[in-house]
C-alpha cells in the first residue's frame, strides 16, 4: 500500500481557517489530522454541504484513498465532475454543466521527452497508470452527455510532458465546449 500527501500541502491552514475538509480514510490517516473540521468521506458516499450534494467515487491512481467528485447544486441544478490523479475514470456522468478534469500528459510530448533523454522510462510507465492522458480524456468526455456542459477546466497539466495548446485545441474539437486550462 502506498499513499502519499499530494494536492494537500494547505489542509492544516484551511481548518485553521474554519472551513471543513472532506477526505477519505487512508488520506486523513497519513496526514495525521483530527479535530472538528475533519470529515471522512469514502468512495461511494456523498454529503450534503449547504445546497450542494457532493458524492465521492474512486479515482484510479496508484495510491490509495484516491477519490473524485461529483458535486450538484439542488438550489441551480448545476452539476460539476471533479477528477484528478487518475488515469480514466469507470463512471461516466449525465447532466453535467462543469467538468475540472486533469489532463496531465499528451503521449506525444511524453514520448518525445523520453526519446530525448529528458523523462525517464520507469516515470513514463508510472505516468501512464496513474494521471490522465489526453488521449483518455477524449474518451472519457466523449462518453460522458455534454449536452449541457457550459466549460471544462483542464487541470494537473504537467509543465514538461504536456503540450497545453495541443490539449485545449484537441478537447475544443472532440467536444464542442470551451476549454479552459487552469494551473
Ligand atoms: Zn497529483
Amino acid at each position: 500500500m502506498v499513499i502519499n500527501g499530494d494536492h494537500c500541502k494547505a489542509v492544516k491552514e484551511v481548518m485553521k481557517a474554519g472551513m471543513d475538509i472532506y477526505l477519505s480514510s487512508p488520506t486523513a490517516s497519513f496526514l495525521g489530522l483530527s479535530g472538528h473540521r475533519m470529515r471522512h468521506i469514502e468512495a461511494g458516499e456523498q454529503v450534503q454541504i449547504g445546497s450542494w450534494v457532493a458524492k465521492a467515487f474512486k479515482a484510479e491512481h496508484d495510491i490509495d484513498g484516491s477519490i473524485g467528485f461529483l458535486l450538484h447544486s439542488t438550489a441551480t441544478g448545476e452539476r460539476l465532475v471533479y477528477l484528478t490523479d487518475s488515469f480514466y475514470s469507470r463512471y461516466v456522468f449525465q447532466g453535467l454543466t462543469h467538468i475540472m478534469l486533469e489532463i496531465n500528459y499528451d503521449i506525444q510530448t511524453l514520448n518525445e521527452n523520453v526519446a530525448a533523454g529528458m523523462v525517464p522510462v520507469e516515470l513514463r510507465n508510472r505516468l501512464l497508470r496513474s494521471h490522465f492522458s489526453l488521449e483518455n480524456a477524449v474518451k472519457f468526455l466523449r462518453a460522458c452527455d455534454l449536452k449541457r456542459v457550459k466549460g471544462i477546466w483542464v487541470i494537473h497539466s504537467s509543465e514538461g510532458n504536456a503540450n497545453w495548446e495541443r490539449i485545449k485545441w484537441t478537447i475544443q474539437a472532440a467536444t464542442g465546449k470551451p476549454v479552459i486550462m487552469a494551473e
